[in-house]
C-alpha cells in the first residue's frame, strides 16, 4: 500500500478530563478536530463540574490533548 493511503486514515483528538482537572473523573472526549474536542470538553466541565472554561484552561486542554 502506498504511504499516502496510510496517512489518509482519519485521526482524532482525545482529551481526558483527568488530565486537565478532576483526577477522579472518567470522562474522555474524542473528536475529529481539536476545536470540537474542546467544545465537548467545555460542555462536560460546565455540566458536571460547574466550571466555566477560561482561556487559560482551554490552553491547558490543548496541551493535554492526544492525537489518536
Ligand atoms: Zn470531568
Amino acid at each position: 500500500m502506498p504511504p499516502y493511503e496510510v496517512n489518509r486514515k482519519v485521526m482524532a483528538f482525545q482529551l481526558a478530563c483527568a488530565d486537565t482537572g478532576d483526577k477522579t473523573c472518567p470522562f474522555v472526549v474524542r473528536a475529529e478536530t481539536m476545536e470540537e474536542a474542546l467544545k465537548l470538553a467545555g460542555e462536560h466541565v460546565k455540566a458536571t463540574h460547574k466550571v466555566i472554561v477560561t482561556p487559560q484552561m482551554a490552553e491547558q486542554m490543548r496541551r493535554a490533548m492526544k492525537r489518536v
